[in-house]
Parts: C-alpha cells; sequence; structure tokens
C-alpha cells in the first residue's frame, strides 16, 4: 500500500503533468502550423577556405504565433515521432529547391549550392525517391547543387534500400553529406560502401579546438579518413579565427559557423553575400 502510494504521488507529480500538456499543445500546435504556412526556411552561408560562399544549409524555423520563432531542437523531435516529419520536410525540400532554381537564374547567385537536412523516418519512406525527383522536376532546381545532408542514425535503422536510393538520386546529380560525422555508432564499412561525397565534422569537435589535443586529433583522422576515401570536408560550427586557422591549416576545404554568419532569411543572406 505504500508503494502504491508513493506511485499515485509520482503520477500527479505536477511538473510531469506540465511536462505531458505542453507536448500534447506542442503536438496540437504543430498541426496547426501545418495547415496555416507557420514554417520558414532560414540559410547559412558555407565558404571556402578564401572565405567565399560556395552554397548555404536549409535550416527550419517555426513561427509560432505566441512563441515567435522558435529552432528545430524544440519541435522537430516531436515531429518525428508522430511522422508529421514527412510532410514539414517535403516542404523544406519544396522551398529550398525554388529557391535554388531563383538563385540559379541570376549570375551572382547561379554557383550557390544548397544543402538540406534529411530525418531518417524520411529517408525510409517507400516514396522518398520518386517525392526528391518529382521536386526537383516541379521546381526546376539544378540537381547537381542540392546536397542532402544525413547522419549516421540512419545506418543503424539498416534500410537495405538505403544505397539503392541513393545511387538513384546520385544518378540525378544530388549528392550526399554526413552529418555530425563522429557523433554516432555507425561502422565505418559504410563510408566505402555508401555514395557519400563530403563528411561533415561535428561541432562539438571543432568547438574545443585549438585547445583540446584529442580533438584535434579527432578531426586530423576525419580528415585524413575523408582524403583517402575521396570525400570532401567540411566543418561546423566555426566561431573563431583560432578555430578557422587551425582547420586551414590543415587543408579544411569548407567551412559553416558563427564566425561567418548565422542562418538568415533569404534577403538579409542575399544582401550580405551577393556578389561577395
Ligand atoms: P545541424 O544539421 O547540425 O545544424 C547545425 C546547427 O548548428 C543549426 O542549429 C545552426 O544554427 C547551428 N550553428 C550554426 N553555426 C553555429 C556555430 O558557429 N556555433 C554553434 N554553437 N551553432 C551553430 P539549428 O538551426 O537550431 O538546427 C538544429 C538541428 O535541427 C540541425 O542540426 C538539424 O539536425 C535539425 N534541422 C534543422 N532544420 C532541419 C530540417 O529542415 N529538417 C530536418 N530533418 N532537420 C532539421
Ligand atoms: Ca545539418
Ligand atoms: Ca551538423
Ligand atoms: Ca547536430
Amino acid at each position: 500500500a505504500k508503494d502504491e502510494g508513493r506511485n499515485t504521488l509520482a503520477f500527479f507529480d505536477p511538473r510531469m503533468q506540465a511536462r505531458l500538456f505542453s507536448r500534447a499543445r506542442l503536438e496540437a500546435d504543430l498541426r496547426h502550423a501545418l495547415a496555416h504556412d507557420e514554417w520558414r526556411l532560414y540559410y547559412q552561408p558555407q565558404v571556402n577556405a578564401d572565405g567565399r560562399l560556395i552554397g548555404v544549409e536549409a535550416l527550419l524555423r517555426w513561427a509560432h504565433p505566441e512563441r515567435g520563432l522558435l529552432s528545430p531542437g524544440e519541435f522537430i523531435p516531436l515531429l518525428e515521432s508522430t511522422r508529421m516529419i514527412n510532410e514539414v520536410g517535403a516542404w523544406v525540400l519544396e522551398c529550398a529547391c525554388e529557391q535554388l532554381a531563383v538563385w540559379q537564374a541570376e549570375s551572382r547567385t547561379a554557383s550557390w549550392e544548397m544543402a538540406v537536412n534529411i530525418s531518417p523516418a524520411q529517408f525510409v519512406e517507400a516514396d522518398f525517391v520518386p517525392r526528391v525527383e518529382a521536386i526537383l522536376q516541379r521546381t526546376g532546381a539544378p540537381a547537381s547543387r542540392l546536397k542532402l545532408e544525413m547522419t549516421e542514425t540512419l545506418f543503424v535503422e539498416a534500410e537495405d534500400r538505403l544505397r539503392e536510393k541513393m545511387q538513384y538520386l546520385r544518378g540525378l546529380g544530388v549528392r550526399f553529406s554526413l552529418d555530425d560525422f563522429g557523433t554516432g555508432y555507425s561502422s565505418l564499412a559504410y563510408l566505402a560502401y555508401l555514395p557519400l561525397d563530403q563528411l561533415k565534422v561535428d561541432q562539438s569537435f571543432v568547438r574545443e579546438l585549438p585547445e583540446s589535443r584529442s580533438n584535434g586529433a579527432i578531426v586530423e583522422s576525419i580528415m585524413a579518413l575523408a582524403g583517402s576515401l575521396g570525400l570532401a570536408v567540411i566543418a561546423e560550427g566555426v566561431e573563431t579565427h583560432a578555430q578557422y586557422e587551425w582547420l586551414a591549416a590543415r587543408r579544411c576545404g569548407a567551412y559553416q559557423g558563427y564566425l561567418f554568419d548565422c542562418p538568415l532569411p533569404v534577403a538579409e543572406l542575399e544582401a550580405c553575400w551577393r556578389g561577395a
């Protein structure tokens, strides 16, 4: 009876209840957002060693009517667990490809590339590949300037058609970047097996450069591994000159981080970077 009492107390823990309510509320709000055009794409510059813009990463924001602009950490997990990620992910791809087609048509922006984050839950959908192909056709975006960012979590789901799907899209010109590299648990064998183009060094390794010798060793190994597999490397979360210089001294090809710019709405991105 004593234990039961404890369980009852735990069940009515007001903090826990608040959390349950807010999750339910968030889910209802997400369904509302789907129908009411509350999604926004921000674009963060990716630059080469000379600081010239080579492309952008599209990052999702939610313009919540009461809570303002929300970052994906606050709602992506819920989108993924409810499978709403497929619908929102399709919107992201469509919007990013429309923008890519616009940039393609103007000489000052024609070389810009677009990186788009793809959740494992999206990739494993049976119609993911035809969906991407249809979006490319509908928007007229150049497939060769579209890069899909995937994470190692996808490999853990052991999708048997993963390689086939990637190869088909690659045949259209689409490229693949492995995001948050070094933080997952996948086998390195995947790097040789899958048609990847780029490794994205996770910001947790970059953060402690140049002081941390162990993180330095990890980043050097990732760069060596990428080099011998013929993969490009981009470092994310570059915030300081010292980090940039450390990476540049080791011939890192591409950089992304607050040192260069934060994620921006399209008008600001163009105003700052077009012609730069
Ligand atoms: P990510 O793909 O690793 O994206 C990088 C995150 O780091 C972004 O956070 C970006 O704003 C932030 N960041 C950029 N530069 C710096 C820096 O110099 N220092 C630090 N500390 N952070 C930096 P954001 O926009 O909040 O996105 C968080 C995550 O949400 C992303 O991590 C990605 O996994 C996910 N996400 C964002 N947009 C989408 C989307 O359209 N679809 C899917 N499936 N996931 C998305
Ligand atoms: Ca990413
Ligand atoms: Ca990342
Ligand atoms: Ca991340």
